[in-house]
């Protein structure tokens, strides 16, 4: 592991380095001493005047890297309800953990954890570590960092997947914080070479490239997945999966946070959770207009979803943005009318089951991605789909 070192024969205590260090990582006692908030910053190489400090990097890195092995997923749950994304993770987990020929592991904390175990034991994973206690109820920062970084020093993984969730995107930098290695955000692809390095794709440069991004000199590898970019995995229903409950010291339970209660926020319909997403873009005249597509929308039971320039001319909330910048989405169908499909659009809707593009322009990037495509303008369209639709359920058709 890299570290600061302080070579106590040239140091002369002059206090330099502790003035400078803007982590509060040195104390002067009898002699220079360096605490947890070290960084490894280098300010204080840089101050000392006698080079009394080194940063003493990667003696860990190449030397045991072999000894973390298999896939962990972090199972978020919330007031024991499991978080979908989690399926998600366990999927690709498997997917990876079977190129490597390695296991699978879930790491559960929480209360009363007893039938999330069993709705885990439904799918392919090798071991299920359970953490019950009721002070591991809810999320809070420090506790359940302690029970991550518990677990991966004894089991020594070499990734772990976590949702990129509200508590993922707090609980992933801490914990590689913790463990010193690299977190790789927001990834919508993820691969492993032989050797065991994790290929992390995410847009970067506001979609405008696709970064892969590996950590070959650190394990474990973690990596957060934005939900419904990946597959959830199938049952499977006999998979031999054992079951660990982890011992819980009190230390791991400290907290500067106290919880008091959960005040529930009124539950929103949302379009990640929609099974048909009628899609509207710049194609779109005036926002009065947005009534066509409500009214199809409506008809087959689904919800109304937009591209940005959209959300921008106040036409339609951000929260029915699809993309990049906006929400993903994995309907079972997705109605994209007037829309050209830009890279940043398409970012979060390729995963749907089926993409029925309209759109005026027959070479809109839109029909690289599309299912079924119709070339023609959805003001002509989309009523008459209307029409035939109330015809199918009045059953004069
Ligand atoms: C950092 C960054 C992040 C971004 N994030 C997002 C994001 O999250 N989501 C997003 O959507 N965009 C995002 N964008 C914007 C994105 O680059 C595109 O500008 C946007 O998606 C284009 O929207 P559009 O397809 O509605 O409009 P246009 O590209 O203008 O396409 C309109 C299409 O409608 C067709 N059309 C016009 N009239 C009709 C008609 N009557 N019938 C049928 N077809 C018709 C045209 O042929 C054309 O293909 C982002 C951009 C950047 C730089």
């Amino acid at each position: 592991m890299s570290r600061l070192a302080i070579d106590y024969d040239k140091c002369i205590l002059c206090g330099q380095c502790v003035e400078a260090c803007p982590f509060n990582a040195l104390e002067l006692k009898d002699r220079l001493e360096v605490n947890e908030n070290c960084r490894l910053c280098g300010i204080c190489v840089k101050t000392c005047p006698v080079d009394a400090l080194a940063i003493q990097r990667g003696a860990r890195a190449t030397a045991d890297l072999d000894s973390y092995q298999g896939i962990l997923v972090f199972a978020e749950q919330r007031g024991g309800i499991l978080a979908s994304v989690v399926k998600e993770l366990i999927g690709k987990g498997r997917e990876l953990a079977d190129k490597l020929g390695q296991k699978l592991y879930v790491v559960l904390p929480g209360k009363d954890v007893d039938p999330l175990i069993e709705l885990l034991k439904q799918y392919p994973v090798d071991t299920i570590y359970a953490y019950d206690h009721p002070e591991l109820s809810y999320y809070r920062a420090e506790t359940y960092t302690a029970v991550l970084e518990d677990l991966i020093q004894d089991i020594k993984p070499g990734i772990l997947l976590i949702g990129a969730t509200q508590v993922g995107r707090s609980l992933a930098p801490r914990v590689a914080t913790r463990l010193r290695t690299g977190l790789t955000a927001d990834c919508t692809i993820l691969d492993v070479k032989p050797n065991g390095d994790l290929i992390q794709t995410r847009p970067a440069f506001g979609g405008n490239v696709m970064a892969q991004i590996i950590t070959p000199k650190h394990r474990p590898q973690l990596a957060t997945v934005r939900p419904k970019v990946m597959a959830p995995s199938e049952t499977a229903l006999d998979y031999p999966t054992e079951v660990i409950k982890r011992k819980i010291k009190p230390e791991m339970l400290k907290s500067r946070t106290e919880f008091l209660s959960i005040e529930p926020k009124p539950q929103e319909t949302s379009i990640t959770e929609a099974e048909v997403i009628v899609a509207v873009g710049r194609g779109l005249k005036k926002a009065e207009d947005m009534a066509l597509v409500e009214d199809l929308a409506k008809k087959l039971n689904g919800m109304v979803a937009v591209t940005r320039p959209l959300v921008e001319a106040g036409w339609a909330s951000y929260t029915q943005q699809v993309g990049l910048s906006g929400r993903t989405v994995r309907p079972k169908l997705f109605i994209a009318c007037g829309i050209s499909g830009a890279i940043q659009h398409v970012a979060g809707m390729s995963s749907s089951e089926v993409i029925f593009a309209i759109n005026k322009d027959p070479d809109a990037p839109i029909f690289q991605v599309a299912h079924y495509g119709l070339v023609g303008d959805f003001y002509e369209i989309l009523p008459a789909l209307i029409e035939e639709l109330d015809a199918l359920k009045t059953g004069s058709k």
